[in-house]
């Protein structure tokens, strides 16, 4: 029987107040083929290209893969077995960055390499942004999406959203189809409903930009006489005028009832972070 593998390490992605847990098991740079593995994986040859992605190692942009769900053995799952199926040389020369299935994840390549999977060779089509050429292989992080699994996809999307926002992508602009590059009918799970997958994906940015930009409040001790709600929100919320906000926030305070050593409420200032 076939040995499960085993994580180099487990890290934890936050995105939107959520967390994800990837298995990170990175093809060494060192490992060779022990086999013929594909016409441009031949025995004794690397296993990935090992070569930087995008712009000098940041990606450009998100190639979203289906592929089908397999039966595996008790204790494991299908992530699993397809960076199994990788290391072992079963997969025909595709390396890709993350294998998904429900809410198991595993990482195969490091974010600044490239891998194999979009078909496209080595060659870059126009983007959707101005005078853009992007590459599958060359330029995008390639996300494995195993099954006809809504969880599957909820995490997938979920991903693309870390992605986006570490690397700084718009959902809108810079996640693909393996279809785009190459008009394989692929992620043929979610292609039918594309625009949905996007709006997900935007929507885990949006709750993180949310949840990021929860108020903290810190308090203030009234030190003298010229602390006033007004001196306060110049002080504080970089704007005399917003005195209104330090008011509410300490239940409608009449200004003239402050006094020395008073604990007042200030709110967060926006954009102070
Ligand atoms: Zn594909």
């Amino acid at each position: 029987m076939a040995t499960i593998l085993q994580p180099d390490k487990k890290i934890t992605l936050a995105i939107g107040g959520m967390t994800l847990e990837v298995n990170q098991k990175i093809i060494p740079d060192g490992l060779r083929a022990a086999k013929d593995v594909a016409s441009y994986v031949l025995k004794g040859q690397p296993m990935k290209p090992r070569a930087s992605i995008g712009a000098a190692g940041k990606p450009l942009g998100i190639t979203v893969h289906n592929t089908e769900d397999i039966k595996v053995a008790a204790g494991t799952n299908a992530a699993e077995q397809y960076t199994r199926a990788t290391y072992n040389g079963n997969m025909r020369g595709v390396v890709v960055h993350y294998y998904v299935w429900k809410n198991e994840i595993w990482q195969n390549l490091r974010l600044d390499e490239r891998g194999w999977h979009a078909a496209d060779g080595k060659t870059r089509r126009a983007g959707r942004r101005p005078g853009q050429k992007i590459g599958g292989n060359l330029d995008t992080v390639a996300i494995e999406a195993i099954g006809p699994s809504k969880d599957t996809e909820d995490t997938t999307a979920q991903m693309c959203a870390w992605l986006c926002r570490e690397f700084n992508l718009d959902p809108a602009l810079d996640i693909w189809q393996h279809y785009d590059f190459s008009r394989k009918n692929c992620p043929a799970y979610i292609r039918p409903h594309w625009g949905r997958f996007i709006e997900a994906v935007q929507g885990h940015l949006t709750a993180n930009v949310q949840a990021d930009e929860q108020p903290v409040e810190t308090i203030y001790t009234i030190q003298s006489d010229s602390d006033t709600l007004w001196s306060l929100a110049q002080r504080f919320l970089g704007n005399g005028s917003r005195w209104m906000e330090i008011s509410t926030l300490n239940g409608n305070i009449d200004p003239k009832k402050l006094h020395i050593g008073m604990d007042l409420k200030i709110p967060a200032s926006e954009g102070s972070e």
